[in-house]
């Protein structure tokens, strides 16, 4: 590729977000159909900060975005204070609690620490657009979407570091080794 092109090259969304190909997919929760063993479970084998919430494994639509500490602290005052709430207990983010056995343990609602409108880009978003919003807005973490499905999600350390990527492909551009490469000097 040559060196001007690179420069030009215009950073998609897509190209910064996690996962990268070949990596682990996004750990998400669903809304209505996980229990508090689940969720429990995705709390202690993953040290993110936040989870994007989606309709169901079938359909990957965004709900939301819901804080590791929030949900740490809803599982915490829910084990002590709620009557009835169990490791088998439905976890519904939804407003209406879905359609249970008769038989089944008292649903745990999550809907008050759902944050419902989370800041998303679609991937094709240039990254310097991005950027720009994580600035202006003082973001922490941001979701990508295709056709409303989420497809990965860019924190605010994954933007540092993109930011010092470029700084070090302009620094190699006007480096003097650079210039060697090409016969400038
Ligand atoms: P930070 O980027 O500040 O370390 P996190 O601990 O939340 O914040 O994320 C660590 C890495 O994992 C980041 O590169 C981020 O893009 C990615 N990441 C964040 N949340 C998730 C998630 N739910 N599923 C998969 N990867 C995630």
């Amino acid at each position: 590729l040559d060196a001007k092109e690179e420069f030009t090259h215009t950073t998609l969304a897509a190209n910064v977000m996690r996962p990268r190909r070949n990596e682990v997919p996004l750990t998400v929760l669903t809304q209505d159909d996980m229990t508090v063993e689940d969720l429990e479970a995705t709390i202690n084998e993953t040290t993110y900060n936040g989870f994007p919430v989606i309709v169901s494994k079938e359909s990957q639509r965004l709900v939301g975005f819901a804080l590791r500490r929030d949900i740490t602290i809803a599982l915490e005052n829910a084990r002590r204070k709620q009557e009835g709430i169990v490791t088998s207990s439905r976890v519904h983010f939804t407003q209406h609690t879905p359609t249970l056995p008769a038989d089944s343990p008292r649903p745990l609602k999550l809907r008050s620490i759902l944050d419902m409108s989370p800041f998303t880009v679609t991937d094709h978003t240039p990254m310097e657009i991005v950027v720009d919003i994580f600035r202006k807005l003082g973001l922490r973490q941001c979701l990508v979407t295709h056709n409303g499905n989420v497809l990965g999600i860019i924190t605010k350390k994954n933007i540092l570091e993109h930011l010092e990527q470029l700084k070090q492909n302009v620094e190699s551009l006007t480096s003097p080794w650079h210039n060697n490469e090409k016969g400038y000097s």
